[in-house]
């Protein structure tokens, strides 16, 4: 069974997704981790974000695994755990210039259905999942919620991972992440079939719990 969940950043699909997939006691995907750790090669080795070409070499030279558990995700790069190191400001503003290179989502689209193909079950999630990556999805959900809560959503897990950074900061880079977000290069589409979660007013367990009813329903009537 395949579950996608796509929304905008900050919207709490990761940790629906991956708690999620902790209740189903199958694996979770993170593609935006994908999107990170080519940033943060990138950042590493000194590639200037403008150069498209230099960009698109660094991910095509990337050794990017991700390990998918029911309740982990582990990101290596080049044989290095990144899964904390890739959550960083600096990260974060430099991977949308990765998430803008057609080449480069190419390739990584085919790596997560790659990955979907073997484990046959999985949650994924991300901005394009339902949309592009995995099209024919057994359930496909949107996740949305205020802005402001985004941010706060944002701010709370970045302070607890010891990151110096203000709500407004946040704010800011969500407003920036939203607008670019919002080209054409992957436009964070709906698809007509996802089920739509505003979250604002939510929690995680109660999302979880959304989710967790949808699946059973689609069962029953499966029955
Ligand atoms: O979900 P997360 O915040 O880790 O994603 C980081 C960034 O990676 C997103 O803001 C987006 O620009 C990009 N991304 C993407 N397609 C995905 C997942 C993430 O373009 N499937």
């Amino acid at each position: 069974m395949i579950i996608t969940i796509d929304g905008p950043a900050g919207s709490g699909k990761s940790t629906a997704a991956r708690k999620l997939a902790a209740r189903l006691g199958i694996a979770y995907l993170d593609t935006g981790a994908m999107y990170r750790a080519i940033a943060l090669r990138a950042l590493e080795h000194g590639v200037r974000l403008t150069d498209v070409e230099a960009l698109v070499k660094t991910a095509l030279e990337a050794d990017i695994e991700v390990i998918c558990g029911p309740t982990f995700t582990r990101v290596m790069l080049d044989g290095r755990d990144v899964t904390e190191a890739i959550r960083s400001m600096a990260v974060n503003a430099a991977t949308s210039y990765v998430a803008r290179e057609q080449r480069i989502r190419d390739l990584l689209v085919k790596r997560q259905r790659e990955i979907g193909a073997r484990l046959g079950s999985l949650v994924t999630e991300g901005r394009d999942q339902g949309s592009v990556v995995f099209p024919h999805a057994d359930l496909k959900f949107f996740v949305d919620a205020s802005i402001e809560k985004r941010a706060e959503r944002r701010h709370q897990e970045m302070l607890a991972d010891g990151e110096n950074v203000t709500y407004d900061e946040i704010l800011a880079n969500l407003r920036e992440r939203d607008g670019n977000d919002a080209h054409q290069w992957a436009p964070l589409l709906e698809p007509a079939t996802a089920i739509h979660l505003d979250t604002t007013r939510l929690t995680i367990h109660e999302v979880v719990e959304k989710m967790l009813e949808v699946i059973q329903r689609q069962k029953s009537s499966a029955n």
